[in-house]
C-alpha cells in the first residue's frame, strides 16, 4: 500500500487537483495549499520551476480521506488508531521496492523543497517520517520532525525532547552519530502511526502495518543501519551528528506562529534513492493536514481518557482555531452532575498541551464552532462551571505562556446542562417534518 495506490483511489473520487501551470517551490505552492485549505482536496503541482519532479500536498488535508485511507469512519478511527498501537504487527522486509528505482550521490539542492511562509528560515522538509534504533538495537522509532535545507548535504533537524530525541542520547551516549532513514511521499497510515506516540520502544512502522492489515513492506537503508517503506517515494540516508549544531528556525509550527530559532542537531545525507518519477510530497505547516495529522492521534488518546471517567464520549474534536492542538471540544453523555468537569479533567491529563477543553452534551455537534458558542451561550453560568488551574505544564508552543518557566493556566468550560434544572429549559427546538420535505430539500440542494 503505497501513496500512489491512495492518490489513484482518490483520483477516481475526483478529490485530486491538478495544477497544470508553472509553479514555484518558494511561496507560491505554500499559498496555494493555504488557499485551499479548509477540506479542500489534494493538490499534484505537475510543474514546479527549476526542476522536474511533481509536488503534492494536502493529501492528508480532511477527516474523511484519512478515514477512508483507513477504511474506517468516525469514532471507528479512534479505536482502530488505539488498537493498533496496542497490536502493532512487525513489517515484512523486502529485497527489493520501487524506492529504489534510481539511487543517487545526495544533492538536496534538487529537491522541490518548499519555502512557505514570509519569515520562514528557508526551504523546510516537511513530511518527512524518520527511522531509527538505539545503539544497541533494542528500541526503534519512527516519527516526524521538520528539517531546514542549510546545503546540498546537510538539513538541521528539530528534536524535540520525545523518542528520537531519546535515542539520540543514546547514541551521544555511545559516541556514535545516530544513523536515520527519512522517507518522504508515504502512505496516509504511515503518516499517522508516524505522528501518533505509543510508548517509546514501540516501532510506528509495525503500528503503521497493523493499520495497513498486515500489507507494509520494508526494506533495510544502503549507507545506514535503518529501514524505509519499500514503496515510498524518496528517501535520504543519513546521520544526526551528535556534535555539530546549526541555528534551526524560525519556522511556523502548528499554531500558525513562528517558532524561535535555537541551535539544533545537524543530520548529514550520505545517500539518496527515489523512484524514477518520484512525487515530492510535503505538509504545510499549520495547515489543516499539519493538524489532523498531529491532533487526531491526541484526539484518540482524549477520547480513550475520558471514556474511562464517564458513560459515553460521542466524539472529540481539537478544533481548528484551537491549532488543532490547543483546544478540545468532547461531547458526553452525562450521568451526574460533575462528570462535565471530570472529562474536562481527563482530557487535561490526556493531553498535556493542551489548554482549553469545553465539555457539551451529545446534541451539540463538536465541529460546529456556533453550535458550541450556542451551548456555552445557553448551558453555561461561569461562577460554577468553570474551571481553572493555575501554573500547570503547558505547549512550548503557547505564545502566550511563561516563555520562561513554560508554565500556563488551564481553563475547561462545562457546558452540558446542569441535571438539576428541568431538561425543557435546554432542548434545542425542532421543526416537524416528514419525508416528502425531505425529499424536496435534498432536491433543492443537489446540483441540476
Ligand atoms: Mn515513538
Amino acid at each position: 500500500m503505497s501513496l500512489r495506490d491512495f492518490l489513484e483511489l482518490m483520483e477516481k473520487e475526483d478529490q485530486v487537483l491538478h495544477v497544470m501551470d508553472d509553479v514555484s517551490p518558494k511561496f507560491e505552492i505554500s499559498y496555494i495549499v493555504k488557499r485551499f485549505d479548509k477540506d479542500g482536496p489534494i493538490l499534484l503541482f505537475e510543474k514546479v520551476s527549476g526542476g522536474i519532479n511533481r509536488v503534492v500536498a494536502n493529501v492528508c488535508g480532511t477527516r474523511n480521506r484519512i478515514c477512508e485511507a483507513l477504511g474506517v469512519n468516525g469514532t471507528e478511527l479512534y479505536h482502530k488508531l488505539l488498537e493498533a498501537c496496542r497490536s502493532p504487527i512487525k513489517p515484512k522486509i523486502a529485497n527489493d521496492g520501487v524506492v529504489c528505482e534510481v539511487v543517487e550521490e545526495p544533492n538536496l539542492l534538487k529537491l522541490p523543497v518548499l519555502t512557505h511562509f514570509e519569515r520562514d528560515a528557508g526551504p523546510y522538509i516537511t513530511a518527512s517520517v524518520i527511522h531509527a534504533k538505539s545503539p544497541d538495537g533494542a528500541f526503534e522509532n519512527v516519527s516526524i520532525h521538520r528539517l531546514q535545507l542549510l546545503d546540498e548535504r546537510h538539513l538541521a533537524i528539530r528534536l524535540v525532547p520525545r523518542h528520537l530525541y531519546r535515542l539520540w542520547c543514546l547514541a551521544k551516549e555511545a559516541k556514535k552519530d545516530l544513523e536515520v532513514a527519512i522517507s518522504i511521499g508515504t502512505h496516509p497510515a504511515v503518516m499517522l502511526a508516524a505522528a501518533s506516540s505509543p510508548p517509546f520502544g514501540v516501532n510506528e512502522f509495525a503500528v503503521a502495518n497493523t493499520l495497513l492489515g498486515g500489507k507494509l513492506r520494508l526494506i533495510k537503508c544502503m549507507h545506514v543501519d535503518a529501514y524505509a517503506p519499500a514503496d515510498a517515494e524518496l528517501v535520504l540516508e543519513g546521520k544526526i551528528s551528535i556534535s555539530r549544531e546549526a541555528m534551526e528556525g524560525p519556522l511556523v509550527d502548528i499554531t500558525g506562529t513562528y517558532d524561535v530559532q535555537r541551535m539544533q542537531p545537524i543530520v548529514e545525507i550520505l545517500g539518496i534513492m527515489h523512484r524514477g518519477d518520484y512525487l515530492y510530497q510535503a505538509v504545510l505547516p499549520s495547515g489543516s493536514e499539519h493538524r489532523l495529522l498531529m491532533g487526531l492521534p491526541r484526539e484518540a488518546a482524549i477520547y480513550e481518557a475520558v471514556s474511562k471517567v464517564v458513560p459515553k464520549v460521542h466524539a472529540v474534536n481539537l478544533s481548528v482555531g484551537g491549532g488543532g492542538w490547543l483546544h478540545a471540544v468532547i461531547s458526553i453523555e452525562k450521568q451526574v452532575d460533575g462528570d462535565g468537569k471530570n472529562a474536562i479533567l481527563a482530557a487535561l491529563a490526556a493531553h498535556p498541551s493542551l489548554k482549553h477543553v469545553i465539555a457539551v452534551d451529545p446534541d451539540i455537534n463538536v465541529f460546529d464552532v456556533s453550535d458550541v458558542e450556542w451551548a456555552i451561550a445557553t448551558r453555561f453560568q461561569a461562577n460554577e462551571d468553570l474551571l481553572i488551574i493555575e501554573n500547570a505544564r503547558g505547549s512550548t508552543l503557547d505564545s502566550s505562556a511563561d516563555q520562561e518557566t513554560g508554565l500556563t493556566a488551564k481553563m475547561g468550560i462545562d457546558a452540558t446542562c446542569p441535571m438539576t434544572k428541568p431538561k425543557e429549559k435546554f432542548e434545542k427546538a425542532k421543526i416537524p417534518v416528514n419525508e416528502r420535505v425531505e425529499g424536496l430539500i435534498r432536491k433543492l440542494l443537489s446540483p441540476k
